[in-house]
């Protein structure tokens, strides 16, 4: 891979670099082990003083290069692929955390990842404090306790589309010298890319633009390799001291900058096992090589819907980063000139009965749990995806109960209006 590969290049071409006579495109290695010569190879791989592979509930060879091609294009030192976006977070915040910590994160983020930080990781033992990603520094700062080890929020809001203010929010992290996780499922690297506004570590949902297809879960992780766990090494004791079920080894002395993503593979992936499967890895590729031109189509008709709808008189509000009207149009401007995503929420004046009635009236555009697809599809998410919150929750969370996610497909942009169209008539 050359280092002045571009987006669009690394998109088609990283990761997988064919050796004389080798398969051109990326092999599934549809095995679950590997075989040595000697018990001393493998030996020096348990004791992870050679790299290589022994078992795929670990690593496997297809991951590993999807992996690398998403590390390129957000410009990390090393990643890894994980069998969802929920598990690329867990792993992430358990990677930092242990009982006794604290996360500090924006409150407008993904149920399920609302969810895993409020409810199921507090039962281990770690906390959350939410906070409005939109308040001042002074005000975001108050959250913070001795023991907080990392802070946390999605470049776009899923479904929200707020976008986060990359900068303020690593500024705050840094400030209280933990790490700053963002998760930019939405906007992907090819829109926006956190490294370069400060973030330490990226987390992507790949089920979504990634995949592009709708046809596989998975996850991955992305560690810069900026963030200096020593320098804060009374805060991280997992990275920074000696892993007593690795022979007393510390990942940083032993890794250094590959310290985060190693620790991650040999402990949590070795203990807890959420791997991608190297099918979906395979499936995850192909959709990745045709990310860049995906992208700003999804933006284009999502550009194109949003302002019809603003202007129709059925349409109580709508909410879509590329609008002028929009509270994050100035910070999409900054962080993603070139577009935001496919997503965009509204609702209808009459509110939630006529919201249903309207989705059930829709012919192309389907009812799915998913977003960030070919297909254009529509949730309603106090029905479907946030149903477990309160209205409350609901109303921190930036959804109010007439919203609606539409995520804009790449179909012919008038097609999606006309199908809009005739069921705003019934
Ligand atoms: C979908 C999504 C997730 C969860 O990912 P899964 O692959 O469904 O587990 C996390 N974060 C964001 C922003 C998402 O859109």
């Amino acid at each position: 891979m050359e280092k002045t590969w571009k987006p669009e290049t690394l998109c088609v071409q990283a990761g997988w670099e064919p050796k004389n006579g080798e398969p051109r495109v990326l092999p599934i290695y549809q095995s679950t082990t590997f075989k040595y010569d000697t018990s001393e190879q493998m030996a020096r791989l348990f004791d992870l003083k050679d790299s290589g592979y022994f078992y795929t509930r670990l690593q496997n060879p297809t991951n590993d290069a999807v992996a690398a091609k998403i590390a390129a294009l957000e410009g990390g030192v090393a990643a890894m692929l994980t069998s969802s976006g929920q598990a690329a977070n867990f792993f992430t915040a358990f990677n930092i955390c242990e009982a006794g910590d604290h996360i500090v994160s924006a409150t407008s983020i993904y149920g399920g990842t609302f969810n895993l930080f409020a409810v199921t990781m507090k039962k281990m033992g770690v906390e959350c404090t939410f906070v409005d990603q939109d308040a001042p520094e002074e005000e975001i700062e108050k959250a913070f306790r001795p023991n907080t080890k990392m802070m946390f929020g999605e470049t776009l809001s899923n479904p929200g589309v707020m976008v986060l203010d990359i900068e303020k929010f690593a500024r705050i992290a840094h400030k209280h010298g933990v790490p700053l996780v963002v998760d930019n499922t939405f906007a992907t690297p090819i829109n926006c890319r956190p490294f370069e506004w400060g973030a330490d570590i990226v987390v992507h949902s790949t089920t979504k633009y990634m995949d592009g297809h709708a046809c596989c879960v998975g996850g991955c992780i992305v560690d810069s390799g900026n963030f200096d766990w020593e320098a804060h090494a009374d805060k991280f004791p997992g990275l920074c001291q000696p892993d007593e079920s690795y022979h007393g080894l510390t990942y940083t002395k032993a890794f250094g900058k590959l310290a985060f993503i190693t620790k991650a593979t040999s402990q949590l992936m070795r203990d807890l096992g959420s791997i991608q499967s190297p099918m979906n890895a395979f499936l995850l590729n192909l959709g990745l090589e045709s990310l860049h031109l995906r992208m700003p189509q999804h933006c284009k008709n999502a550009q194109t819907v949003a302002e019809w709808l603003e202007k129709n008189e059925h349409v109580a509000w709508v909410n879509y980063p590329g609008l002028k009207s929009n509270p994050s149009y100035a910070l999409a401007q900054k962080y993603m000139p070139n577009g935001s995503c496919g997503v965009l929420s509204f609702g209808l004046k009459g509110g939630r009965d006529v919201a249903i009635h309207f989705m059930d009236s829709l012919k192309l555009i389907a009812i799915v749990t998913h977003v960030a697809d070919a297909r254009t599809c529509i949730l309603h998410p106090a029905s479907h995806t946030h149903r477990q919150l309160s209205d409350e929750q609901l109303r921190e969370a930036g959804i109010a109960p007439d919203l609606m996610r539409l995520s804009v497909g790449i179909e012919n942009v008038d097609d999606i209006i006309a199908d809009i169209e005739q069921a705003l008539a019934k």
